[in-house]
């Protein structure tokens, strides 16, 4: 019975116990000698049982007291109601008590203390720390326990060390670099369990842990490590230099001086490309931080060095406007661009198809049409993909030719806490840009509250007259039908907003209307509008979310911004944060609830960087939902936490690298062990198969 709960755990044999690892610790009361005892403070106290009655007997009334004496002096513990403690709690037996004492007349008084009844012949060294394990219906914490003491007691050679002691002294100094507070090299993987289960103290408990949570993240950074030498070894990219002449041509294209973080994001990419190996790099930074021109500078380093370019945009209206940048900046210049997306006429589509194959294009813009599409390039040399997160994983492959593969880089606003990229991105490199572009406008942010709805819209239109632009957001395109009474009914709709604002406080402006379900020219031209100030106010779903440059705008209205999360709340307000006027943007809610109730909201109006918001995102929502944890492939966790283990993340991946450096194929006889389970964890999701 109890062996098919334990089952049902994933339990079936001594090992698994082992290695179910307790979630969490209960931490005794300290101990305490008795004329320390407070009352109300929580305390553990051991003595000797020298008096004990069944005071009252009376059922639904019973009344057990004892005195628990040690040197220090003595307390009474009682129990109402648990007569059949007269028969476990007997004289001159050693207990250990803890609860919160309470003075009764001169003595402390402990009201049904948790109570362990100590062994006379045990050395008892005081109160322990006792595991908390996740549970199943029917298994008992207190059955658990005791089985894994069991297992602990009667560990023999079966348990197989990965790390030798060698490692786990390099580990603990390289740990200790960290900042994390370890005594001694890492305790051997016997004691590490044993005090894991069983623990004497906090420090043998931490530093059990931290050996296990070392060893998890070691056995994945090698696994990286393996496939980043792998990838540096066995792929091939053409190496593209850079010198100063060609570098300063680049730049001189460019109507502004280079940020300081633009220009150390295009340094790294111009060492990379300059290797025969693919680059792998994400290039992070808030909306507005400069991204696309690091972007134009490695696509026009590609061609100077005679090879193509293309660039993928999650959406045509991005597609164009980065053709637009493009062709913009190489005015002049006899650099062909050209742009593939779903909605060019048939004619149109085959000569930029047959362009890009005979190479007359050199720098190819486009959405996922150009996957599909079956371009072949005559010479690629880098794929550009603008917001990484709205592409799947296989684009990869439709892009490379003839063995040689192209190298990467991969734009995104949504920044990524280096603890992720770190390992579910374990081989990319990271470019941050953090610093804006000077002369941006500073963006207030407003939480709309009662009664707002008048002023807000008469301060939209104070600053249309200024001659300004402004946005309003919805989270949906249609009103719901009014037959269906789903629980969505409430949610605001680009339509009705639309129509309210003409009818209403907008109606002597020019009002456009933007969503997806457009087709692509009606969508084109209403975007042009807008840019070109035709349009003074775009009521829109979050197709502008990513990317779109109107400098001009300054002014949002977020309707229904609960249903927004954070990090896409952030890069709606980073449309209005273009130009040199400061922006505003109110959010409001719909439905019942007030801005001002809700976290993420408030969250959203007190902080203005954009990394923090995805720090804060990521808590409260998980990476997986982050980044689609299933996309990147590699098994979850199961001891480390990465937000709370990125200390030791960082040692075990500056180890990893050491390791692999000096020992690629780790062969060393005493790495058997371990490269037996890095590649038993993650040979065949790495592909690491051959290396075996
Ligand atoms: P992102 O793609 O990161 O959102 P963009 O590359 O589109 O940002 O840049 C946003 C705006 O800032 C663009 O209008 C761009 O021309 C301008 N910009 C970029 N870098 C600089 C710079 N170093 N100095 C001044 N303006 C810049
Ligand atoms: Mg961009």
């Amino acid at each position: 019975m109890r062996a098919r709960r334990l089952a049902k755990l994933g339990l079936k044999t001594a090992r698994d116990l082992l290695f179910l690892f307790p979630r969490d610790y209960e931490y005794p009361a300290p101990a305490a000698d008795v004329d320390q005892l407070r009352e109300g403070v929580p305390a553990s106290l051991m003595g000797t049982i020298t008096d004990a009655e069944l005071v009252s007997r009376t059922p639904g009334k019973s009344l057990f007291a004892a005195i628990v004496e040690n040197e220090s002096g003595a307390v009474r513990i009682v129990f109402f109601n648990q007569p059949f403690r007269a028969e476990q709690l007997t004289l001159d037996r050693r207990v250990l008590i803890s609860g919160t004492p309470k003075l009764n007349g001169l003595r402390m008084e402990f009201s049904h203390p948790k109570v362990t009844i100590l062994d006379q012949q045990e050395d008892f060294p005081g109160p322990r720390i006792l595991p908390i394990y996740p549970l199943t219906e029917g298994v008992k914490q207190s059955d658990l326990r005791r089985l894994t003491r069991l297992v602990c007691d009667s560990l023999d050679s079966e348990l197989v060390e990965v790390m030798p002691a060698s490692l786990r002294q390099t580990g603990a100094d390289a740990l200790r670099d960290q900042g994390i507070d370890l005594v001694g090299d890492l305790p051997g993987i016997e004691e590490a369990l044993r005090m894991l289960h069983y623990p004497s103290g906090i420090d043998s408990l931490s530093s059990a842990r931290t050996r296990l949570v070392f060893q998890e993240l070691l056995v994945m950074q090698l696994a990286l490590a393996m496939r980043r030498r792998r990838v540096t070894t066995e792929m091939r990219s053409p190496p593209l230099p850079s010198t100063a002449m060609i570098d300063a041509r680049i730049t001189n294209r460019f109507p502004f001086e280079l940020t300081e973080d633009q220009r150390r994001a295009i340094d790294e990419i111009r060492a990379d490309m300059a290797r025969q190996f693919p680059m792998n790099r994400l290039l992070q930074g808030d909306v507005g931080s400069g991204k696309t021109v690091v972007a134009i500078y490695a696509m026009l380093l590609a061609v100077a060095n005679r090879h193509q370019a293309v660039l993928m945009a999650p959406t045509e209206v991005l597609a164009r406007q980065h053709y637009d940048t493009l062709t913009r900046i190489l005015a002049g210049s006899r650099v062909h661009v050209g742009l593939l997306c779903g909605s060019l006429g048939a004619a149109q589509r085959r000569a930029v198809i047959e362009g890009t194959e005979s190479g007359e294009i050199e720098l190819l813009v486009g959405t996922q049409a150009l996957l599909h599409a079956g371009v072949k390039f005559k010479c690629l040399g880098l794929c550009v993909i603008d917001e990484q997160h709205k592409f799947g994983v296989s684009q990869r492959d439709a892009l490379r030719s003839g063995g040689i593969d192209p190298h990467y880089l991969v734009m995104s606003a949504t920044p990524i806490p280096r603890s992720i990229a770190m390992t579910l991105f374990g081989d990319v490199e990271l470019s941050t840009l953090r610093q804006l572009p000077p002369g941006r406008g500073k963006v207030n942010t407003y939480l709309a509250q009662d009664g707002w709805k008048l002023r807000w819209w008469e301060f939209v239109r104070e600053r249309l007259n200024e001659g300004r632009q402004a946005y309003v957001v919805a989270p949906k395109v249609f009103a719901s039908p009014s037959d269906t009474e789903d629980e969505n009914e409430d949610v605001t709709s680009v339509e009705s907003v639309f129509e309210e604002l003409c009818n209403g406080p907008l109606s002597d402006y020019r009002v456009g209307l933007l969503h997806g379900r457009l087709g692509a020219d009606e969508k084109r031209s209403v975007m042009e509008s807008f840019a070109s100030g035709r349009l003074q106010v775009l009521v829109t779903t979050t197709v502008i979310e990513v990317g779109i440059d109107v400098p001009n705008a300054t002014v949002m209205t977020i309707q229904g911004a609960q249903r927004f999360g954070l990090a896409q709340l952030h890069q709606l307000r980073g449309r209005v944060a273009r130009g040199a006027h400061a922006g505003h943007v109110c959010v409001f809610t719909d439905g019942e609830s007030q801005p001002e109730e809700n976290e993420r909201l408030k969250t959203f109006a007190e902080c203005e960087d954009g990394f923090a918001l995805a720090e804060a995102d990521f808590r409260l929502r998980g990476p997986g939902d982050l980044l689609g944890r299933s996309q990147s492939g590699l098994p979850p966790m199961r001891i480390a936490e990465l937000d709370r283990d990125f200390d030791i993340l960082v040692a075990a991946r500056e180890i990893a690298q050491a390791m692999v450096d000096e020992d690629p194929g780790l062969n060393a006889d005493e790495l058997v062990e371990l490269k037996r389970q890095v590649l038993r964890r993650y040979g065949e999701r790495l592909e690491l198969g051959d290396v075996a």
